[in-house]
């Protein structure tokens, strides 16, 4: 799925590990707009922020 491993943690600055969940907040795009192509890119290109479950965990609490 992830082609490049270098989605990184927006808290930590820790790089995000193949099988490791991950917390994205994304906005949704219109649908004319809707990207097309391989997850990371779209994520390092989309996301507001990219959290691991770690980190998400301390600061959603
Ligand atoms: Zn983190």
């Amino acid at each position: 799925m992830f082609k490049r491993k270098n989605l990184e943690c927006d808290n930590c600055k820790r790089e995000i590990q193949p099988n490791e969940e991950l917390v994205v907040h994304l906005t949704l795009p219109e649908t004319k707009k809707m990207p097309v192509g391989v997850l990371d890119k779209i994520l390092k290109k989309h996301a507001n922020e990219i959290y691991c479950k770690r980190c998400f965990k301390i600061i959603s609490s």
